[in-house]
């Protein structure tokens, strides 16, 4: 049985990136309050984690067993039907995610209807930034007088397209990349706790530069060398995986989250 390299985000501490911490600490505080910051409108660079930190805030406001750090528990039914094959699902709190790629406006409408009609409900609308301005009109007095959590969630190069009504309206959190450093440190610890591979801090940031700190394509790297008996990532996998081309580095795709979670698509 080979390892399985999994970088998934579980709790609010796995989040990389300082910026980025202090980002979403004043969104743990108050779910640990019982008052979630809301609406809220999560603006990431692309793929960044929005999504998965908009599942994180949503499983930890509808988990009736939240831990004393404010993360969700992961194994109630609640916290397992997540994703939108699950939506309406939830014990205390229901919780619903659309992506508005696929809604047109009668959609949105029925749908905006439908959540508001219940108190403590959560909602994500993903990929907001593809609706037009006319639809986006119909969020603003929904967001506002919501009674749960109402979250947005966008690229960053695109939340310029919100109506400025709105996003005015919006508790923002707006992810970004984190350094270098702080991307190998993330993998030096995980592999510390978990994975065992046979390699060095040097290696493993290399491989973060290589990859102009693509959260995937590390993972991908790192899932082949725990593939190797005994497992091993050195140099020469290295060169092997990820050579020196050259090719710009992809630095505007850097990812600020591990973005693995197995939810159902
Ligand atoms: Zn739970």
């Amino acid at each position: 049985m080979g390892i399985k390299i999994e970088t998934s985000l579980s709790t609010f501490a796995d989040f990389v990136g300082q910026r980025n911490k202090l980002q979403i600490e004043p969104h743990r505080l108050a779910l640990l309050a019982g008052n979630p910051l809301s609406p809220v409108a999560i603006i990431a660079p692309y793929g960044g984690g929005k999504t998965n930190l908009a599942r994180l805030l949503i499983k930890a406001y509808c988990c009736p067993y939240r831990t004393s750090t404010g993360d969700p528990c992961h194994t109630c039914p609640t916290c397992l039907e997540q994703g939108p094959k699950h939506n309406g699902a939830g014990w205390f709190h229901r919780h619903f995610e659309f992506d508005c790629t696929r809604l047109n406006k009668a959609d949105i409408r029925r749908r905006l209807r439908a959540v508001n009609c219940e108190d403590g409900t959560a909602v994500c609308w993903d990929e907001f930034a593809s609706l037009g301005a006319s639809t986006t009109k119909m969020f603003l007095k929904t967001a506002e007088d919501f009674a749960g959590l109402f979250i947005i969630a966008m690229t960053s190069d695109e939340y310029q397209t919100m109506l400025p009504q709105l996003y005015d309206r919006m508790h923002k959190l707006c992810l970004t990349t984190p350094s270098v450093e702080e991307i190998t440190d993330f993998f030096v610890t995980k592999n510390q706790k978990k994975w065992n591979i046979a390699t060095d801090r040097d290696t493993l940031q290399q491989m973060v530069e290589r990859t102009g700190c693509g959260f995937r394509a590390c993972q991908k790297t790192l899932q082949v060398a725990a593939n190797m008996i005994p497992p091993v990532l050195d140099r020469n996998l290295l060169d092997t995986l990820l050579p020196i081309t050259d090719r710009p580095q992809q630095c505007c795709t850097l990812s600020g989250l591990p973005d693995n979670i197995d939810y159902d698509e």
